[in-house]
């Protein structure tokens, strides 16, 4: 699954509306120092279902927001749309059907976070669903930042497990029996 687009308003410095297309399976995001690299990476991350503001290099959920410039009054929402090419029909079952995958999210300043998925509104783990074992999603091995190889490289064993057992598809499952487990 490829992601073809990238559509931003109102999060982080992208205060108006703006979108970013990837047409070919190797894109670059350049641009010189604080003009919203890493930003496009943390929107990645956030509309999958990253709920740590942390991981999102802020300190609650709502910094994502654009929060004004000199010239700029602060805005009341954010809203991140991915578009996954899914026309090799690589996301099966119900999703099999859509050559296009849209997700969504917006969250407001009073806090609410909504979740639409082709248009459609939805739950945050339909969005996480998706993506387990498919070494996509808000904290997998597709976004490789700085600092993350040394850190897999001198990983315990059992932080490296989570890993493989991503890589292997089985991660869904024992998600699965956690939650069986828990009820
Ligand atoms: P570098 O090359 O240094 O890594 P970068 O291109 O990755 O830079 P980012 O970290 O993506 O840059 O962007 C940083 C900019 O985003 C800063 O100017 C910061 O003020 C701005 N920014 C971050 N959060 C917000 C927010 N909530 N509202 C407005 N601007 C924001
Ligand atoms: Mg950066």
């Amino acid at each position: 699954m490829r992601l073809k687009s990238i559509k931003l308003a109102g999060f982080k410095s992208f205060v108006d509306p703006t979108t970013a297309h990837f047409p070919t399976n190797l894109s670059a995001v350049l641009g010189p120092n604080g003009c919203g690299k890493s930003n496009i990476i943390d929107a990645v991350r956030w509309v999958m279902g990253e709920s740590s503001a942390k991981n999102l290099r802020g300190e609650s959920m709502t910094d994502v927001i654009f929060n004004g410039s000199v010239n700029r009054k602060p805005v009341g929402q954010a809203s991140i749309e991915l578009v996954f090419d899914n026309s090799a029909g690589k996301l099966g079952g119900e999703y099999a059907r859509y050559a296009e995958i849209a997700i969504r999210r917006k969250v407001t300043r009073e806090g609410t976070s909504e979740y639409f998925l082709n248009g459609t509104k939805c739950r945050r783990r339909d969005i996480t669903d998706i993506f387990l074992g498919t070494g996509l999603g808000p904290r997998s091995y597709a976004i490789i930042e700085q600092g993350m190889i040394s850190r897999l490289i001198e990983s315990k064993p059992e932080e490296l497990r989570v890993f493989i057992e991503e890589a292997a598809g089985i991660s869904k499952y024992k998600e699965r029996r956690r939650e069986t487990e828990n009820r």
